[in-house]
């Protein structure tokens, strides 16, 4: 049963494209990840799943419900919770609760069920003001706030960004423990390396989708060997890895390069062109791809495309004045 579908939204702000013809389903259910780098258009998709802004051409249903035509209706089916902490800062922990219960006419007890598992984690401090709380905290009691009306779908708009690694860990396995009440939830994240806690994700760039898939075969599509370089220039290293005509890819990973050859280049005639510009302690592994190195490969793919399609446009616009 598909529980968000989204047909070919389009929305700008003035000249700026935000999200264009995007479209793809969310089943019942599903943990679906909308992966990409500020600005991308995960935000604006978020408002416009859950009514605060109205896209400009296509539609989209939650539960079934047109997002404009049902506003009402969607507002108490889902549940979000914004990038910017928005919770009151001034009331504590347990009033902040007690106000979104009430909103939507529950109460904390009727559905403690539903958040206990996380409520637990902050009600020592429920008399703190939401203002004086760790960012972890904040998060928990965000999520809590976004699940006390008892949601079919859960928006979660980089819910872990600025958070530390331990809450980070703690807050996706909370999000798989909700998922096996059979709520749906999107999430978004500028952390590639959570895409793989995801069922399937969208990773998405300027307002579009670049694949959709379950992270293990968007990673199982990279179809070339991916190399991990290393020497005892880094910085250097990069800069003469991009110069060379043989070298097809190469980006800082971590305290390593990921390099991809082009098939006249092999590693032993690297190892030998990096020794005679000066560098030692090369290292070169072959490893496996990740979803990060997906995103990369379609981003110059994307890239490669525009650039294409950009010079075929120059072309006609500089050969018709002359015909
Ligand atoms: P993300 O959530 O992935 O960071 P956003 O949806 O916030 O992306 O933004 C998508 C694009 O739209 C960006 O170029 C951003 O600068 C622009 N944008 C977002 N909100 C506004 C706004 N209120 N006015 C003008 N431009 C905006």
């Amino acid at each position: 049963m598909i529980s968000v579908s989204v047909h070919n939204i389009k929305k700008s702000y003035g000249k700026t494209v935000a999200l264009n013809e995007l479209s793809f389903d969310v089943e019942r259910g599903e943990l679906f990840g909308i992966i990409g780098p500020d600005g991308a258009g995960k935000s604006t998709l978020f408002r416009i799943l859950t009514t605060l802004l109205v896209a400009d051409e296509g539609n989209a249903f939650v539960d079934g419900f047109d997002v404009v035509k049902y506003y009402k209706e969607i507002r108490r089916r889902v549940g979000y919770m914004p990038g910017r902490f928005s919770l009151y800062q001034d009331l504590t922990v347990e009033e902040n609760l007690t106000f979104f219960a009430s909103v939507f006419g529950t109460t904390i007890r009727e559905n403690y069920h539903l958040i206990e598992d996380i409520y637990k984690q902050i009600e020592p401090f429920k008399d703190r003001r939401a203002g004086k709380l760790s960012g972890g905290m904040k998060q928990k009691l965000a999520l809590c706030c976004a699940l006390i009306h008892k949601p079919s779908v859960l928006f979660l708009d980089e819910p872990t960004t600025g958070v530390d690694p331990v809450s980070r860990k703690e807050f996706w396995q909370m999000l798989h423990r909700l998922q096996e009440q059979n709520i749906t939830i999107l999430v978004s994240t500028p952390y590639m390396d959570e895409a793989t806690l995801c069922n399937r994700i969208g990773l998405i760039r300027e307002g579009e989708f670049m694949t959709v898939d379950t992270p293990q075969s968007i990673v199982a599509k990279f179809d070339k060997q991916l190399y991990a370089a290393s020497s005892d220039n880094m910085s250097r290293l990069l800069y003469d890895l991009r110069r060379l005509p043989g070298v097809e890819s190469c980006y800082a990973f971590g305290g390593v390069h990921h390099v991809v050859l082009k098939p006249d280049l092999d590693v032993s005639a690297l190892e030998n062109l990096l020794c005679e510009t000066g560098h030692s302690e090369i290292d070169i592994n072959p490893i496996t791809a990740t979803v990060e190195d997906c995103f990369m490969a379609l981003n110059s793919d994307a890239d490669a495309y525009r650039n294409e399609t950009d010079s075929v446009r120059s072309r006609s616009f500089h050969i018709v004045p002359f015909t």
